[in-house]
């Protein structure tokens, strides 16, 4: 069987928590028994996880279009609620990742890729938020890299109403297998 490897994309308390900067709130709350059980799975599966993780420097010129979020060492980067202590649960696990990406992709400049090669990787499942700005993104670099990709319907999540239709997109454009 080919590797595969969850993303888990975003899931900081300023994306997730009620109190968060930027956050989607109760849609992204309610994906990660979702995701928490599929980062088990995987890991049971001896498949990778990657946490990719919007990081921030206090000055960074992407406040310019969104208010300050996921600055790197405060309350609002860390993992939100239960995905946190699993997180915290699996340090050591040399097939858990933690990625800090700058961009909305998770693959631009973040060497995500290659390591994904590395270890014979083929397909990607995406899950996270938000489903229209970095799923969305994080797909569109998955593609470009090569890699199959699998969206998770119960494991993104978005604070507008494009949620499904953002899905779909990923299915035109870069054949994107979407599970229900
Ligand atoms: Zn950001």
């Amino acid at each position: 069987m080919a590797k595969e490897a969850l993303l888990i994309i975003d899931m900081s308390n300023d994306f997730v928590a009620d109190s968060g900067s930027l956050t989607a709130g109760a849609a992204a709350q309610q994906i990660v028994p979702y995701i928490v059980n599929l980062a088990k799975q995987a890991l049971a599966d001896k498949q990778v996880v990657a946490v990719c993780m919007d990081t921030h420097q206090p000055n960074d010129d992407h406040f310019r279009e969104w208010p300050p979020h996921n600055v790197e060492g405060t309350w609002g980067h860390q993992l939100y609620g239960e995905l946190g202590l699993w997180f915290d649960s699996v340090q050591g696990d040399p097939n858990v990742w933690f990625v800090p990406k700058e961009s909305y992709n998770a693959f631009y400049q973040t060497g995500l890729a290659n390591k994904l090669r590395g270890c014979g990787v083929d397909t990607v499942h995406i899950t996270g938020v938000c489903t229209d700005i970095c799923d969305f993104m994080t797909a569109a670099g998955a593609y470009d890299e090569g890699f199959k990709t699998v969206a998770h319907r119960r494991g993104c999540a978005t604070f507008t109403d494009h949620h499904d239709t953002f899905l779909h997109q990923m299915t035109v454009c870069f054949h994107t297998e979407v599970v229900d």
